[in-house]
This record gives structure tokens, C-alpha cells and sequence, in this order.
């Protein structure tokens, strides 16, 4: 995963739903979930947004991104765990290979804070 190409389609998201608001709110904070298992860097991901918003409608907007963790479902143990890499994901108990992702591939807008401007023109 690029976090440039990802910051791009984040910024395009944010624009068309800013752009379909009639007061083009004032955006504080933009919070992303992010998941483990997206291999997205938190850090290359904020160096990134803010490369890519100066001088523009998110000039100064922050970033929060929580990450989710990585969990998996083992049918045969019929129980949820953590996959390492070192085990190739495979389920520590039975060594079942990974199959069901229950969390950690998340990659979305949570929510978008912002404060509504008065300004009238
Ligand atoms: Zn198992």
C-alpha cells in the first residue's frame, strides 16, 4: 500500500463530502481507522497528509489514525486470536493457516470533526 496514493483518494473523499455541505464547514480533525493488517504507516501516512494538504482546504486539519489490531478466527479451535508473522498468521493452538480475518484490514474515514463557519460574504 502507497500512503501517497492513499492520502490523495483520503483528501478526494474528504473533498466531495465537503464540497456537498451548503456551509463548507471549517475541518478540525480528520479520524481514520486503520488496520493493522492494511501494512499502511501511521507515520508515513501523516507525513504524507500534511505534504499533501498545504495551501489547500485542509491546510492545518490533524490526522488521527487508530490503528486496529490484527484478529483472526481459527474454525477448527471455533476461537478468535492474534496472528504473528513469524507463524506465517497460522492459529497458535492447531496451527490452522489463517482464513478468517475478523479485524485489522480496515482502512476508513471514522469520522470528520469541524466546527461550522458564520462567515457570511
Ligand atoms: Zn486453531
Amino acid at each position: 500500500m502507497h500512503e501517497t496514493d492513499m492520502t490523495k483518494a483520503l483528501i478526494l473523499t474528504v473533498r466531495q463530502w465537503w464540497e456537498e455541505q451548503p456551509s463548507r464547514p471549517q475541518i478540525d480533525t480528520i479520524h481514520l481507522t486503520v488496520g493493522q493488517f492494511t501494512c499502511v504507516e501511521p507515520a508515513s501516512l501523516q507525513f504524507a497528509f500534511a505534504a499533501q494538504t498545504q495551501k489547500g482546504f485542509l491546510e492545518g486539519v490533524k490526522l488521527a489514525i487508530h490503528e486496529t489490531p490484527l484478529v483472526a478466527f481459527c474454525h477448527a479451535c471455533q476461537e478468535e486470536y492474534k496472528p504473528k508473522i513469524g507463524l506465517h498468521y497460522s492459529c497458535p493452538s492447531c496451527q490452522s493457516p489463517m482464513e478468517d480475518i475478523r479485524s485489522g484490514r480496515e482502512l476508513k474515514i471514522d469520522r470528520i470533526e469541524y466546527t461550522q463557519s458564520c462567515v457570511e460574504i
